[in-house]
């Protein structure tokens, strides 16, 4: 099966999913490899949920059970880290301070908003919620650098009030092309991520016809991940991952270690 390089553990203020019930479960879908991505959002100014990892425990314990389970399955490093254009230099501080495999660069606030909660659309409507979402993450990428692939682009839809229904990719094509074109420059890659698929909405973020278009700008690296928060989550939808990947003309998908990539045959 298809490796999963998003998953969230104990370790992300939103999980509380032990980390060996998901190695052990990646071991059971037939996994070669598995990635933790556990969150690291600064800035998160809301009381309810803390997005700052403990990265010392962090780890410790994930290099136990990479050790543990080394002939079994590879089992990686890595981190979610929430892009904003002023955490630039905070950001590359962090990631430089700890032997990361792969790091994942998301967009979770929109100038500090996070728009999973309901006033974010109340305010803006959906229309200008997604264009100021992806005007955010053109202002992050010009000067946020240290990430290996950019994280659920589009995913701000899952929170809109009417999910994707008046989304399309047309709407917002010429944002959503410099945002592609920016990644391909940087050297960048892009997820594809299975969440949206079982958080009511059937279809994976980006949208298949961002994937195909990340394709046509001539974009090459590209993830696969569940963003589980639960070890039943890992690997779902990758079966329909692969074809959407097929379909927009990708022969690989890609892994990482020690932050360089390896293309993996679909
Ligand atoms: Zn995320
Ligand atoms: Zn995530």
């Amino acid at each position: 099966m298809i490796s999963d390089f998003h998953t969230h553990s104990y370790f992300s203020g939103d999980s509380s999913e032990n980390p060996e019930k998901m190695v052990e479960t990646a071991i059971g879908l037939g996994m070669e490899r598995f990635c933790f991505t556990d969150h690291q959002d600064f800035d998160y100014n809301y009381d309810e949920l803390d997005f700052t990892l403990d990265h010392e425990r962090y780890f410790a314990e994930i290099s136990d059970l990479r050790e543990r389970y080394a002939d079994k399955i590879d089992v990686l490093i890595g981190v979610e880290t929430g892009l904003e254009p002023h955490l630039s230099d905070r950001l590359c501080e962090f990631v430089n301070k700890n032997p990361y495999d792969f790091v994942i660069g998301s967009t979770h606030l929109v100038n500090g908003v996070d728009p999973w909660y309901p006033e974010y659309f109340a305010e803006h409507g959906e229309k200008k919620g997604f264009e100021m979402y992806f005007d955010y993450i053109l202002r992050s990428l010009a000067v946020c650098s240290d990430f290996d692939v950019y994280g659920h682009l589009d995913y701000i839809v899952r929170y809109a009030p009417n999910k994707d229904k008046y989304f399309t990719r047309s709407d917002f094509a010429e944002v959503i092309d410099k945002i592609l074109t920016k990644l391909v420059s940087m050297g960048k890659g892009i997820e594809l991520n299975t969440g949206g698929m079982y958080k009511g909405m059937n279809r994976t973020n980006p949208h298949p016809d961002i994937v195909r278009r990340y394709r046509e700008l001539g974009g090459e690296m590209i993830t696969v991940g569940s963003d589980a928060h639960t070890a039943d989550r890992i690997g779902c939808g990758f079966d329909a991952a692969r074809e959407i990947l097929k379909n927009a003309g990708f022969e690989y998908y890609t892994v990482f270690k020690n932050r360089r990539p390896e293309f993996i045959k679909l």
